[in-house]
């Protein structure tokens, strides 16, 4: 591996051996699975990029440290080791584990529901979020950059907020019907792509002007600091940790979702400023859904194995390989002329297959085909974000188009090497040189909600 690309900053110790398959073997086990990569077992799939949530592999300090976990039902050593990470990370005076974002979501989110006709502002709201922000009767608005929606060009920090249309929107619907801000780093929705120190700055201002909270959704606020420093001017000194500090002393709560940049497999996070009796309030819901307050739900040894995961992704060099193993994989698909995202964002390459497809109508779902297609070349398992993943409108029933048809090709955390990726770009690159052969998908069974995960096609 060049200079270009990091190499690992770790050996192996311990190894997983994963399951090839033929090729004939594959197209069998997509039938069975209804084309359907959801359906897929793990075991027929050679290289997972379906998701970086949970996926990731913990360090030997992880694991050391699960076998020292409390499991006190309350006040747990484990818990206060973590408390005490979160606490030197955020700068916040109260925290509480949950058991993965969502728990953060429906624990935290309906507190500032205090009437009807509320709104939650966000650059995007990650799907679990928006989901919460409705179950709890408030509505969910996006105001990201437009430049999130342009593949092609380069901008350093396309997960922004425009800052006009956020103010814009406050004045419009009257700053006593907001909930809250809340900003997602990195943007998630829009591709991994980070947010700038000075647009975190500028929205903190503008929450400050109108009273309203300011809330970080954390999930990815580790490789979100890595990209502030190798991009913003003023930051190339300075220490991961400190960009990350910076980065709360903007808001005033952060929710977060462990199995991102927590390097963990499952668990979640609520910290909070200095709002005690929001925090209070917390407590006394987390008690009911996630567990008690110095264990929500999570095991003794979870939150110690959480504890050290916190600190081992700020960890520079650790994040220029995380980084630099996506960039090698968008590097190799963009020299082959596959239309990408670019700049890759900090999780995964998003693959434009309106672009590389055009034949198949959105209602055919072209991201499945092409997804469907790099399972059967190569058992790689990949994610349709595209029309499939969007639905029905609920007035007209009609299949509602997305603006972007999109596979999405997750890497997981320090599990896959850059031979793995080899695999991965050279497949994808046998699909693109056969993309006009592609076709498209109707329904066999499509399922009434959520129904990219459960439906079953036939192809066309
Ligand atoms: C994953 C994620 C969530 C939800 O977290 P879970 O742990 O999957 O429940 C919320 N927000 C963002 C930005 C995420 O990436």
């Amino acid at each position: 591996m060049n200079k270009k690309y990091m190499a690992e900053p770790y050996r192996i110790k311990m190894v997983e051996s994963i399951r090839q398959t033929t090729k004939e073997e594959r197209i069998t086990l997509l039938k069975n699975a209804g084309y359907n990569p959801f359906s897929l077992r793990s075991d027929d799939v050679y290289i997972d990029l379906l998701t970086d949530s949970g996926t990731g592999a913990m360090s030997q300090e992880q694991w050391g440290a699960m076998m020292i976990g409390d499991e006190a039902y309350a006040g747990s050593r484990s818990f206060y080791r973590l408390e005490s990470v979160v606490k030197n990370i955020t700068g916040y005076k109260y925290f509480m584990p949950v058991h993965q974002g969502r728990g953060a979501e429906q624990v935290f989110l309906p507190q500032l529901v205090t009437h009807k006709g509320m709104y939650y502002l966000s650059n995007i709201h990650f799907d679990t979020t928006r989901a919460h922000v409705e179950l709890a009767g408030a509505r969910a608005l996006d105001c990201v950059t437009e430049c999130c929606y342009d593949l092609k060009n380069y901008h350093p920090f396309k997960g922004n907020f425009d800052l006009e249309l956020l103010e814009k929107t406050i004045l419009e619907k009257g700053k006593e019907n907001i909930c809250g801000i809340i900003m997602t780093i990195t943007n998630n929705s829009a591709g991994g792509q980070p947010v700038s120190m000075e647009n975190m700055r500028e929205v903190h201002k503008i929450a400050k002007k109108y009273g309203i909270m300011n809330i970080i959704d954390g999930a990815r606020y580790a490789e979100n600091s890595f990209f502030i420093k190798e991009r913003e001017k003023g930051y190339q000194d300075k220490d991961i940790i400190d960009i990350a500090r910076e980065t709360y002393s903007y808001a005033d709560a952060l929710l977060m979702s462990a199995k991102k940049d927590g390097l963990v497999n499952m668990g979640g996070i609520i910290a909070i400023r200095d709002d005690k009796c929001l925090f209070d309030k917390c407590r006394t819901r987390a008690v009911a859904y996630e567990g008690f307050p110095t264990y929500g739900g999570l095991n003794g040894r979870d939150m110690d194995a959480l504890a050290v995961g916190l600190m081992e992704a700020l960890d520079e060099n650790y994040l220029r390989h995380r980084i630099d193993q996506v960039r090698y994989l968008g590097d190799r698909l963009m020299e082959a002329g596959i239309p990408i995202q670019y700049p890759v964002g900090g999780h995964a390459v998003f693959v434009d297959c309106k672009a590389l497809a055009p034949q198949i109508p959105y209602d055919q779902f072209p991201s499945l085909a092409v997804t469907n297609a790099l399972y059967v070349e190569a058992g790689v398992r990949a994610v349709e974000i595209g029309s499939l993943l969007l639905g029905r409108d609920p007035d007209t029933n009609k299949n509602i188009e997305a603006k972007l048809e999109l596979m999405r090709l997750t890497i997981p955390r320090r599990v896959y090497t850059y031979n793995h990726l080899d695999v991965v770009a050279d497949a994808m690159i046998h699909v693109f040189e056969h993309r006009h052969e592609l076709k498209g998908y109707a329904f066999d069974y499509e399922s009434p909600i959520l129904r990219h995960f459960t439906s079953t096609f036939k192809p066309l």
